[in-house]
């Protein structure tokens, strides 16, 4: 399918392997006139973008550090005035964390048309590329996906850690290797075992992933003695060992 002109489509790229874009969004990020890309998606997705688009990294503009959300919001809607059809290109999905319903109503308050093409969520597809199963029978049922981005500041951006402890099911958090001790001893404040397995994910679905496994007590002295960093998932939970069984590396 064609990308339409004067049409803005908020594409979910994927958690990083070029190959794991939807073929929807492939087909849109290949015909787009201009493709406004996050700076976590894959240099190799970019070059499927036409020869000649117009190609604008959402995180820079010349001269300044970075674009405000505003200022993205207003490029996307200038674009497509032009008559132009914007491929607005986003890591995983556009809803999870991405600050994609902004620019959807953006984007309708400026008259217009906006298509939304999912993507697959780090958040699925961490724990998943890291042998984790978020659900498995008779183990787990449920997941909450969760931000760390807070997760050491008094505000924690309204997560409350000792409800999301006490709620049965899987946790994966995003955004949240930097404040790893912090997420995890919010965890075992209330209520989940220091036993419970963790695991980390670094660059899932990337060259170059790595994992640490550990349990809530351990995780962090392995993150750091590891290095590790964003971006990366954590899950915590039984299902994080459940496979570990039939490892056999
Ligand atoms: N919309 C995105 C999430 C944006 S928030 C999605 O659905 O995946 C950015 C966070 O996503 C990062 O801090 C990290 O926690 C996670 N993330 C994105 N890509 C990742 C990857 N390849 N490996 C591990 N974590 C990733």
């Amino acid at each position: 399918m064609k990308a339409q002109a004067g049409t803005i489509y908020l594409v979910g790229a994927g958690p990083g392997d070029p190959k794991l874009i939807t073929v929807h969004g492939r087909e849109v990020l290949e015909s787009a006139d201009a493709v406004v890309h996050d700076r976590l998606v894959s240099p190799d997705l970019l070059k499927l973008a036409r020869a000649d688009a117009r190609i604008e990294d959402a995180g820079k503009t010349p001269g300044r550090a970075s674009r405000s959300q505003e200022e993205i919001n207003d490029l996307l809607v200038e674009l497509a005035r032009e008559g132009l059809s914007v491929c607005r290109l986003k890591g995983g999905d556009p809803f999870v964390f991405g600050r994609g319903g902004e620019e959807v109503l953006a984007a309708r308050a400026a008259g217009i048309p906006v298509v939304v093409v999912p993507g697959i969520s780090s958040a699925l597809a961490g724990p998943t590329a890291a042998d984790v199963p978020v659900t498995h029978r008779g183990v787990e049922s449920s997941f909450t996906v969760v931000t760390g981005h807070d997760a050491r500041s008094a505000g924690d951006a309204g997560v409350d850690w000792g409800r999301i402890a006490g709620t049965p099911g899987s946790i994966v958090v995003l955004m949240g290797v930097g404040n790893l001790g912090a997420i995890t001893g919010k965890l075992i404040e209330g209520g989940r075992s220091p036993d419970e397995p963790v695991r980390v994910v670094e660059r899932a679905t990337l060259p170059g992933q790595r994992v640490i496994s550990g349990t809530l007590a351990t995780v962090q002295q392995l993150a750091q003695e590891a290095g590790l960093k964003a971006p990366a998932v954590i899950v915590a939970g039984p299902v994080a060992a459940v496979l570990n069984d039939s490892e056999t590396t």
